[in-house]
């Protein structure tokens, strides 16, 4: 071709398409003209958009590299189509968190890549402009006189207020109405009668600079302790810090504050929470403390809304970015600060597809962008307190509580011979009914929604099994049916036992509605207030329930791990665990650390306002290391314990950790391909048992504690080792190999670094 242009011809791009594969395409430079700018007289930047013919598809794909030479001949390669951004939509320190999270996570990098993205800008659409509505008065309602309106006096309001606007084309933005409190219907009946029409504008955000007024109210005095943990926090460079205090103990406070100091040099914070606590309340409370923006990412977005909130971060228009586990991915114009609340939480693992952790890509994203960053949590990880150990992180603690608030007294309450009624103690009992006298209010915990966990004939013994998995179908009541809480599976309850049709099935254990039954049933003149995933399925329904909380009588909450976040309850002075035992015996080696945590997170609600709180915990195993180290001293011992036994059995945050999984319908063809895993790893890196080189174990191909779910059953190899440089390598070069094996066709399978859930 004869092309006079600057299209330097030796030019290929490595691009990263949406696609499994774990590999980049090849492409030519666009060919001249096809452009829709004037890019093409350099090389393509790596972040920018372009579109390319992907078989017979036209795909956006993402410029990872530029390079001289490929594996294919030129004459087998494709230009590139269009070019759509003419600058990288991704900064370069945020482009190699990218790359380096689809690495370590062992992802396939055109999907880690194109999945960093709001959905919108996947598909190829421009960056959408924030807008803003307006109603302007018409020519017609310009010339209205005053009182024209006097018998629709909110008609009448909204016309004034509009004339009152000479200076500004008579026009209010939907958001300075809705201040004024101008009625809706209002509204639209102007419309109709032609006095008014709307517009939309683009939306200015005042660039960062100009943020004066910052503080929409003043910030606390901080406690000496916070005032400490603040001081200490480096707003340069990267810092990392675990910010350790009790439920409580103001961390929330300590980030405010932080936050407050690094938009005074310009520069942007990222703040990530938990899914489950993005409530409300946490937001309206960043919302009064701060005048600026916010931009808010979390799942409950429209695509348009999460593109519009990616760009205030990117662009620098939004000095505050809030949002849960995905937000580490938002491009900051001006990084500053990364806060992870709640850093223990493990919803900032992403379970499936990519299976990366929010967390620990924040500390990798602190180092590439020269932030400090502050992981928050009244009951760390056991990884951070352990980098806190190796000096990697500081630590920095609060103990104690604002105000009169006492960390509440634990009570354990053993009921190995009690005489259950139904769940709950005497001595437990007992208690709610003194609380309730005194006026206050109980909070009881219970892990675990529906109404029984299991239906069971007293004749025959059979019990409710899912047939498409290896679990009990729960009973609900309300509404009545049987429901499997792994694989959604749904039946009727039975009327009789399918095996032999006796009419004796009961109902075995307890779910939140059974408990709430049974409160009911004991405290007939008490309101009980049970939340779990059915209650609040309905959008405003936790508000409510939250409303009638606070409003400070006596009452009974009862609910699942929903109550243990983000949430204070000023009056509850008791917190019941009904049972403490679920995390004990587990086959996954996380689940007594999350228990752990979940206990101590629930008993933090107890008594955070003036009244000192109580916490009894029924348990089976009072006497267990676990419980005892809990309830008799607190996280910290109960952590040391913990420690103790992941380092004599070799686990992480003392070996690093990866596995893979594998399921298929045909339990044998999983098994086949994680035996070959094995072998090819074991080729890759043999099994030793000497401490002086790496050590590396390989566990399996073992079923996974459900090893059968939703009709495929499930095995699982766990490899061990005590370097993770040395896992790295060589998962590096097994997963391209697995990739292309005969047994991979059979199976689904996936690659977990750093696994979280076990199950
Ligand atoms: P955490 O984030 O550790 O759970 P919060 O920051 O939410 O704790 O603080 C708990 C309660 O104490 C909140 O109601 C908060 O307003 C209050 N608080 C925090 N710091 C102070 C302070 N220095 N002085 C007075 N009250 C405070
Ligand atoms: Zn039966
Ligand atoms: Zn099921």
């Amino acid at each position: 071709m004869n092309n006079p242009s600057h299209v330097n011809h030796s030019t290929i791009y490595r691009i990263a398409v949406p696609s499994p594969l774990r590999r980049l395409f090849d492409y030519l430079p666009p060919i001249n003209g096809s452009t829709n700018d004037s890019t093409n007289d350099k090389d393509l930047a790596p972040g920018t958009r372009v579109i390319i013919p992907f078989g017979r598809r036209k795909v956006v794909g993402i410029v990872v590299s530029c390079t001289n030479n490929s594996n294919f001949p030129r004459s087998k390669l494709k230009p590139i189509d269009t070019v759509l951004d003419s600058t990288p939509l991704l900064p370069p320190h945020l482009f190699e968190l990218y790359v380096w999270a689809a690495r370590y996570y062992q992802h396939p990098i055109g999907d880690a890549l194109i999945n960093s993205l709001p959905s919108l800008l996947r598909k190829g659409d421009d960056i959408p402009v924030q807008e803003e509505k307006y109603w302007q008065l018409t020519d017609l309602g310009k010339g209205l006189p005053e009182t024209a309106l006097k018998r629709a006096p909110k008609q009448q309001q909204i016309l004034n207020l509009l004339q009152q606007q000479s200076h500004a084309c008579y026009e209010l933005s939907v958001n300075d109405l809705k201040r004024a409190e101008a009625s809706s219907s209002a509204l639209k009946q102007l419309e109709e009668k032609g006095l008014i029409t709307s517009t939309t504008k683009a939306l200015e955000g005042k660039p960062l600079e100009e943020q004066e007024n910052l503080l929409a109210e003043q910030p606390l005095t901080l406690l000496s302790e916070q005032q400490q943990a603040l001081d200490s926090i480096e707003l340069h460079d990267f810092n990392p810090y675990l910010l350790y205090g009790e439920t409580g103990s103001g961390k929330t406070e300590v980030y405010l504050q932080a936050i407050e100091k690094i938009l005074r040099y310009g520069k942007q914070a990222l703040v990530l929470i938990p899914e489950i606590s993005l409530t409300p309340q946490t937001l309206k409370r960043f919302e009064q403390r701060f005048n600026c923006p916010i931009a808010l990412l979390h799942s409950g977005l429209t695509d348009r809304e999460r593109a519009i909130a990616w760009n205030a971060a990117r662009t620098g228009q939004a000095p505050i970015v809030l949002g849960t586990r995905s937000a580490i991915f938002t491009p900051l114009k001006k990084p500053g600060l990364l806060i992870v609340d709640e850093e223990h939480d493990s919803s900032f693992k992403q379970q499936e597809g990519f299976r990366y952790s929010a967390r620990d890509l924040a500390v990798i994203r602190a180092q590439k962008e020269s932030i400090p960053l502050v992981l928050g949590s009244a009951t760390p990880s056991l990884e951070s307190l352990y980098n806190c150990e190796q000096n990697r992180y500081t630590k920095l603690t609060l103990t104690s509580r604002p105000g009169n608030a006492a960390q509440p007294r634990w009570q354990p309450v053993d009921i190995r011979k009690a005489n259950l009624s139904s769940g709950y103690s005497r001595e437990l009992i007992d208690t709610i009914t003194e609380t309730l006298v005194a006026g206050d209010q109980v909070l009881v915990f219970l892990n675990r929604r529906g109404f029984a966990p299991t239906l069971s004939c007293h004749e025959c013994g059979w019990v409710s099994d899912c047939h498409r998995c290896e679990a009990r179908l729960t009973v609900h009541r309300s509404p009545n049916r049987l429901l499997c809480h792994h694989c959604e599976h749904m039946e009727p309850i039975p009327t009789a036992c399918p095996f032999c049709h006796s009419a004796q099935l009961q109902c075995i254990g307890q779910g939140t509605e059974r408990s709430e039954e049974i409160l009911e049933a004991l405290f007939p003149d008490t309101p009980i207030i049970r939340v779990d995933r059915d209650t609040t399925r309905r959008k405003q329904a936790m508000k409510e329930m939250m409303e009638k909380v606070n409003s400070g009588d006596p009452c009974i909450l009862i609910g699942t791990q929903l109550l243990a976040k983000g949430h204070h309850f000023p009056n509850v002075t008791l917190v019941a665990i009904l049972d403490a035992d679920g995390g004990l015996f587990s086959p996954d080696f996380r689940a007594p650390e999350k228990m752990g945590q979940l206990i101590t997170q629930v008993a933090g609600r107890a008594g955070r306002g003036d009244k000192p709180g109580t916490v009894i915990i029924q348990s089976h195993h009072c006497d267990h290391p676990l419980i005892s180290n809990l309830t008799h001293d607190n996280y910290n011992a109960f952590c040391q314990e913990l420690f103790r036994e992941r380092e004599l059995a070799q686990l992480p945050p003392y070996r690093y950790m990866a596995v893979i999984r594998a399921e298929a319908v045909n339990g044998e063809a999983a098994i086949e391909f994680l035996k070959h895993c094995r072998q090819s790893a074991e080729r890759l890196l043999p099994a030793t048992n000497n401490a002086t080189s790496t050590n590396i174990s390989y566990l399996g191909p073992l079923p996974a504690p459900m090893e059968r779910r939703s009709g495929r059953f499930r095995h699982q190899l766990s490899i061990i080792c005590s370097e993770r440089k040395a896992l790295q390598r060589m998962l590096a070069t097994l997963c391209p190999e697995l990739e292309q094996s005969q047994l991979a066709k059979r199976v689904r399978w996936s690659v977990d670094i750093d696994p979280q859930d076990m199950t």
